[in-house]
């Protein structure tokens, strides 16, 4: 019997688990898919905001600069890489001064620091490949970039060294209360039990609100394309840059990625589906091309898209049920989504902590270690690990220079890669200019012996997609 269940494993769920694993609970996140961030956590910008945009007296709006300071210790506990780089407004005429000036002075009464106004001159300083005609920026200091997913998984390994229990492949298909106890029913037939369910299913809360409770939520799905390019382009920009804001959201953004590599994009559509279109990238690379001068187009290595979970309101849904307090919704998890991941799941903790007695664990591990990155490593430590280890002496994905023991440990930590796309996110194998084309049937066969499951078991992502030839299902 578990003290709370919490469904889906997106940044919500991982950030919710890891802050209520600090307590002596019993804690289960239950994830149709094969592994965390198979969501929208796995596809957005990886902007920790300033927050200059959110409104006041809204959720968004006082969560936004307490969460974004929150990311310096998190980010050394956690060990997920974060770069505090700077975000640029940029204005081209003086109706958009007047729009940064107003975006300041509502980023201030928010309680975000580190914002000025810069001319044309300090913005060519920061930034000298901005395009003619620049008049003046919003500089906001305290914005960062993050590996959105890195940052999921590093939060769920931290949630299971802390004793919480995940289950993969759980669909949940429908939830009944009886007296104090919720019962959740799982798509395979499978009942789990517990006291509190926390509602994080990203596109899919609605769906799980309207299980249990009167009022019924509406969420829609609402597309953002991306053009990732190599790393020779990330060195094109070091600051993250926008135009000022458009009706439909933040605009297209130009930025380097934490891994080096330069991201452009998100569009804005009304649909549900993860496909990328010709027109929606084209509608990205024309926008930036107003960002910066002479984008690298050439080096488009990949495209991508992530669907933001839109609520009627425009602002994140968090509240217990009116006759339920121990069904919680944290649904419409918009951006600042990801920023705010860290204040959530504070706030969740206290809102449950009013009816729930919660015991501080004396042996909470704080401290999570990131995975060895061979590339990353001086000659005499990687020759050290090699000897310690031969099979961090053999390469597998040349473009990125991952080791077979790399792989080896993305399969074996505490939740695992049991999917090619786990192992991807986890060790940037498949992530080079090939793109997998010449590492990725070496990694199937060793996912197979470790895994211990013939190669044809192998997955992309979901649970049927095999990696390798056909399977019959
Ligand atoms: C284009 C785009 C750009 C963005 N850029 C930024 C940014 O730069 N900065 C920022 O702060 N935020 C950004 N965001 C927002 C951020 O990505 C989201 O706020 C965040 O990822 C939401 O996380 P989540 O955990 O709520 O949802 P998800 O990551 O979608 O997780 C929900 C999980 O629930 C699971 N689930 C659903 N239904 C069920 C079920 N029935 N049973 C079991 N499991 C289920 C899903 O499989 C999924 O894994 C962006 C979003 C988009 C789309």
């Amino acid at each position: 019997m578990n003290d709370i269940v919490i469904i889906g494993a997106g940044i919500i769920g991982c950030s919710i688990a890891r802050e209520l694993s600090k307590y002596q609970l019993d804690i289960t996140v239950i994830e149709k898919n094969l592994d965390v961030a198979e969501g929208t956590s796995k596809a957005n910008s990886g902007i920790v905001h300033a927050g200059f945009t959110e409104k006041k007296n809204t959720l968004k709006g006082s969560l936004v600069a307490k969460s974004n300071k929150m990311f310096d210790i998190l980010s050394d506990e956690l060990e997920f890489s974060m770069v505090r780089n700077g975000a640029l407004v940029l204005a081209y005429d003086d109706n958009d001064v007047r729009k940064i000036e107003q975006l300041k002075k509502n980023g201030e009464e928010l309680g975000i620091t580190g914002l000025s106004i810069l001319d044309t001159e300090a913005v060519k300083r920061k930034q000298g490949n901005i395009t003619k005609g620049v008049k003046a920026a919003l500089y906001a200091e305290t914005s960062a970039i993050v590996n959105p997913y890195d940052m999921t998984i590093a939060m769920a390994e931290s949630a299971a060294l802390n004793g919480v229990n995940f289950k993969f492949g759980a669909n949940v298909v429908n939830i009944e209360k009886n007296g104090d106890i919720h019962t959740i029913y799982l798509e395979n037939g499978e009942d789990i039990k517990s006291r509190f369910v926390i509602n994080a299913a990203g596109l899919f809360g609605a769906e799980i609100n309207n299980m249990m409770n009167e009022e019924k939520y509406n969420i829609r799905g609402v597309k953002g394309e991306y053009c990732l390019f190599d790393k020779i382009a990330g060195a094109a920009v070091k600051n993250t840059l926008f135009r000022v804001p458009e009706e439909k959201g933040k605009g297209v953004l130009v930025t380097p990625t934490t891994d080096g590599n330069l991201i452009v994009g998100p569009n804005s559509q009304k649909e549900q589906s993860v496909s990328t279109t010709r027109e929606g990238i084209d509608e990205i690379i024309e926008k930036a091309s107003k960002v910066i001068d002479e984008l690298p187009v050439k080096r488009v290595i990949t495209s991508f898209s992530g669907v933001r979970a839109k609520t009627e309101s425009g602002d994140f849904i968090i509240e217990a049920l009116k006759d339920n307090e121990q069904f919680i919704n944290v649904i419409g998890i918009d951006s600042p989504g990801l920023t705010c991941a860290p204040a959530i799941a504070e706030y969740v903790s206290d809102m449950i902590s009013k009816n729930l007695i919660m015991i501080k664990k004396h042996n909470f591990i704080s401290k999570r270690h990131k995975m060895v990155r061979f590339a990353e490593l001086s000659v005499e430590d990687k020759n050290k690990l090699i000897k310690d280890n031969p099979e961090y002496g053999r390469i597998v994905c040349k473009c990125e220079l991952v080791t077979e023991g790399e792989i080896i440990d993305a399969i074996h930590r505490v939740p695992g890669a049991v999917t090619l796309d786990g192992v991807k996110r986890r060790t940037r194998a498949m992530m080079g200019g090939c793109q997998g084309m010449g590492c990725m049937l070496p990694i199937c066969k060793i996912m197979s012996r470790e895994l211990n499951v013939d190669i044809s078991e192998i997955n992309k992502n979901s649970a049927y997609s095999p990696a390798v030839g056909f399977r019959e299902v």
